[in-house]
């Protein structure tokens, strides 16, 4: 259930139903909105005397919440969620180009795709240092030596950081070099792992399983964000399904879904959504069309000698390419680039 509190409502108001809702056994988490704030009750509702909430000073309506995620649903926060990392802004008007290797393979390599996705105007550098990998004798990622990687390549750059971080005791380590957490696919139901990304400071970008459904995807939202973290971004990066020319099925209508369940920002992921190069980039416009909130893209200045996922990683002049193909397109949706 939500308590949508009246625009006139006192802070003071407001903590006094916080404190009722806690008191019968259930969290308050608040949505502080331009409008008027709205408290999302969690846990069992059943105790809940709905009409003497009501009757509560500064209490406008309370509203059942149906669907099993709450706090990750438009209903507690009707705003699209925006929020700023290292000066970007993700989730507002202007689009996110996260883009690197898919895995820190060198320092020379890393600070070259670093300058050369900066250059092309990407906001954030992408790039594993723990790699969640089919077979256990293919390159793992060169791990805390390649947190320290990223973290001189933003120095360099000033581009902030996303990377993979694969298990809950990783976490703290991951989040001292790191400015966004990456949940890969593999990982979206490692319930300890969204817990202890829940209780950090960083914001997620949380990926969507390869056999998860949507809601699977926002239940999983829902475990950080009722662990206290509300900086969560969504990633579509393709479903596995009966097709074999592509490496998984990049479910478009995930996008304009998802925007109308949630409030938090979508992202998507159109290298592993395709895992061949030349649909990159049309799969990519396609997912600004649709709505997205950007991408987050793999670049390689080699990629035949990539270690990882190179067959799908752009190439820099074909991300050079993307990049200015983009601003038009956002600008037909009235956002920028
Ligand atoms: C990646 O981003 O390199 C990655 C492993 O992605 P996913 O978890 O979506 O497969
Ligand atoms: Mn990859």
């Amino acid at each position: 259930m939500i308590i949508i509190m009246k625009h006139a409502a006192t802070t003071a108001q407001v903590a006094n139903v916080a404190a009722r809702v806690e008191q019968m056994g259930c969290q308050a988490h608040l949505s502080e909105g331009v409008e008027r704030t709205i408290i999302g009750v969690i846990g069992n509702e059943r105790p809940i005397d709905r009409e003497q909430i009501e009757r509560m000073a500064g209490v406008e309506r309370t509203v059942p919440v149906l669907r099993p995620f709450k706090l990750a649903s438009r209903e507690f926060h009707p705003q699209d969620t925006v929020f700023p990392i290292n000066g970007v802004s993700i989730g507002g008007e202007g689009l996110i180009v996260m883009a690197g290797p898919c895995a820190v393979e060198s320092r020379e390599l890393l600070m070259e795709t670093a300058e050369i996705v900066k250059d092309a105007g990407a906001h954030v550098l992408r790039g594993g240092a723990y790699k969640p990998r089919t077979s256990p004798y293919s390159f793992q990622g060169l791990g805390e030596e390649g947190l320290r990687l990223l973290a001189e390549a933003r120095q360099q750059t000033g581009l902030p950081v996303v990377t993979e971080v694969m298990a809950p005791e990783q976490v703290p380590l991951v989040s001292t070099y790191a400015d966004i957490l990456q949940i890969g696919a593999r990982s979206m139901q490692n319930y300890a792992l969204l817990h202890a990304v829940g209780e950090s400071q960083r914001p997620v970008l949380l990926k969507r399983g390869m056999m998860s459904t949507i809601e699977e995807l926002l239940m999983s939202a829902e475990y950080i964000l009722s662990h206290g973290n509300h900086r969560v971004i969504l990633c579509e990066r393709g479903i596995r399904t009966f097709e074999k020319y592509t490496r998984n099925t990049l479910d478009i209508s995930a996008v304009p879904l998802l925007k109308q369940l949630s409030h938090l920002p979508v992202m998507v992921d159109p290298s592993h959504g395709t895992g061949h190069w030349e649909l990159v980039v049309p799969v990519a416009r396609a997912a600004i069309a649709a709505g997205a909130d950007g991408l987050i893209v793999e670049v390689h200045p080699r990629p035949e000698e990539a270690l990882s996922d190179g067959a799908q990683s752009l190439k820099p002049s074909r991300f050079v390419e993307l990049m200015q193909m983009l601003p038009p397109i956002a600008a037909a949706l009235g956002r920028t680039l």
